[in-house]
């Protein structure tokens, strides 16, 4: 099937103005509040998933070379859950939290309620096109709000079928799909919304956020940056291969939590690298581009700016490449000086630089010379120096023992600090970012506390003894 067919509606400021404009009349509406409105989109969401998964899985396979199975593990089957979950507990997340009320306000409740923002803006990037899109969709819609989708333009065939099936199951005036590139986006960003999810890289992230303020915006800026892996001596080596291996090379690098590069002791570094060799190879054979389970680079702008890494140091596996089938092997590297560009920029492809410490003191300041990462990852069995991580670095989430895998704990906020982000979400984060937490005071007309009022005379000890005993 061809999901390539051109848009039939070109995003012009006009175009882009009435739409939002809709929905914005639609939000006023207050159909998108209802619970029970709320609930039946998500449902009619993981209706559309499911019937059209293998068309999902087929344009992920014809813009990344996802495997199927990495397509559901990271793509469908996430979000699927986000949605169940999502579904289970709406209802506990949307009731108003009853607070505790001082006993100088009584008589008195006083409460939290979650209402949504209003007009939401997601724009996703093109590395898990279908997950980055889904799911803070999941949490616009939950927490009541409408939503315009602006899918990356790289990712081509995901786009345009997101686009069909998410502009036939739900009405343009709730939820649509914009499809383009800078000029549509920038477009977008011209008009006022009540919030703002980004999810791409930090130069991007800050052209954001500098439109957002315009408006006095609100937003989650989920943005990129070098996550570091550290590993020390004492570990099960087996493991820690097998597990920086699958973490670095799934999605063929182009994760944002990819292990970006690796501090290792020196002790250990040999027979590290011994054991990364051979689970590349268990993982992908001997000529991986023979495998169905590595995916290729996006495009080939992409494909040439990796290539150049190649240059500048030592590569001990991998290297091989080929620009027409956007293919290039699992590749692990070795000395190169600290201003090469591959220890300046993020990664994003299939390359592991490592670097050999001897104190791992040498490796945190490395870490805290460079921008705080998105993820940071520690392979140890010494808990003195889990403790040393953690307070002596920053990092907007920590995996100790593996990669990766603090995305799929749902209770952990996902996202960055500093330049690798603003924000979080996953489950019950992702309602609540899309949710404005209303304070709300209800008083009664049963008693009235005469001192607050002027003439005010010398009520001032009686106020300070009021003040002393309410505190
Ligand atoms: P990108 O910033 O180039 O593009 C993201 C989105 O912004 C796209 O929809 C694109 O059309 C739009 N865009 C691009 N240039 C623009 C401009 N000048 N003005 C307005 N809009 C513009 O990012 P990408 O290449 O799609 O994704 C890769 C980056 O995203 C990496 O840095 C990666 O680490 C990061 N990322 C972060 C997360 C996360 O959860 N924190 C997840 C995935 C990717």
């Amino acid at each position: 099937m061809n999901y390539t067919s051109k848009q039939s509606t070109t995003w012009d400021s006009t175009a882009i103005q009435e739409l939002v404009s809709s929905q914005r009349r639609f939000f006023a509406g207050g159909h998108s509040k209802d619970l029970k409105f709320r609930k039946a989109q998500l449902l009619k969401l993981k209706k559309m998933l499911i019937e059209h998964e293998d068309a999902i899985i087929e344009v992920l396979h014809n813009d990344l070379g996802k495997h199927e199975f990495e397509a559901y593990a990271t793509e469908i089957g996430f979000v699927l859950v986000e949605i169940d979950k999502t579904l289970a507990k709406l209802s506990k997340w949307a009731k108003p939290k009853k607070v505790k009320t001082p006993p100088f306000l009584y008589v008195a409740t006083s409460s939290v309620q979650a209402e949504p923002y209003g007009n939401i803006l997601i724009i996703a990037p093109w590395n898990y096109p279908v997950q980055l899109m889904i799911a803070p969709l999941i949490g616009a819609i939950a927490a009541g709000n409408t939503a315009i989708l602006k899918p990356s333009e790289f990712a081509v065939h995901t786009s345009a079928l997101l686009a069909k099936l998410l502009n036939t199951t739900f009405d343009a005036n709730y939820i649509k799909v914009v499809e383009g590139a800078v000029e549509e986006t920038q477009a977008l960003l011209q008009e006022k919304f009540d919030y703002i999810f980004f999810t791409g890289s930090t130069k991007v992230g800050n052209i954001v956020y500098r439109a957002a303020a315009k408006h006095l915006t609100p937003v989650t800026l989920e943005l990129g940056g070098k996550s570091p892996c550290i590993v020390d001596h004492d570990v099960q080596l087996d493991y820690t291969a097998k597990r920086i291996i699958w973490g670095k090379f799934i999605n063929v690098g182009q994760t944002c939590i990819a292990p970006d590069y690796l501090l290792v002791d020196q002790k250990i570094m040999p027979t590290l690298i011994e054991k990364m060799q051979f689970y590349i190879h268990q993982f992908f054979g001997e000529d991986p581009q023979q495998s169905d389970a590595l995916g290729r680079i996006i495009n080939k702008r992409h494909f040439d700016r990796l290539i150049a890494y190649l240059e500048e140091g030592t590569i001990i596996e991998g290297g091989q490449h080929d620009r027409e089938d956007r293919y290039i092997a699992p590749t692990l590297m070795v000395d190169f000086s600290d201003q090469a560009k591959i220890m300046q920029e993020e990664i994003f492809g299939p390359i592991l630089p490592i670097i050999p410490y001897g104190n791992i003191k040498e490796a945190l300041d490395l870490i805290n010379q460079g921008e705080k990462p998105l993820a940071l990852y520690l392979f140890t069995k010494n808990k003195n120096k889990v403790d040393m991580v953690l307070n002596q670095t920053s990092a907007g989430g920590v995996t100790i023992n593996d990669t990766l895998m603090h995305i799929t704990n749902a209770a952990l906020p996902f996202g960055g600090v500093g330049a690798s982000g603003i924000g979080a979400y996953h489950g019950q984060h992702t309602f609540d970012l899309f949710s404005h937490k209303k304070s709300v005071l209800h008083r009664s007309f049963l008693i009235e506390e005469p001192i607050r009022y002027a003439p005010y005379k010398l009520k001032r000890n009686w106020l300070r003894k009021i003040m002393d005993w309410t505190l």
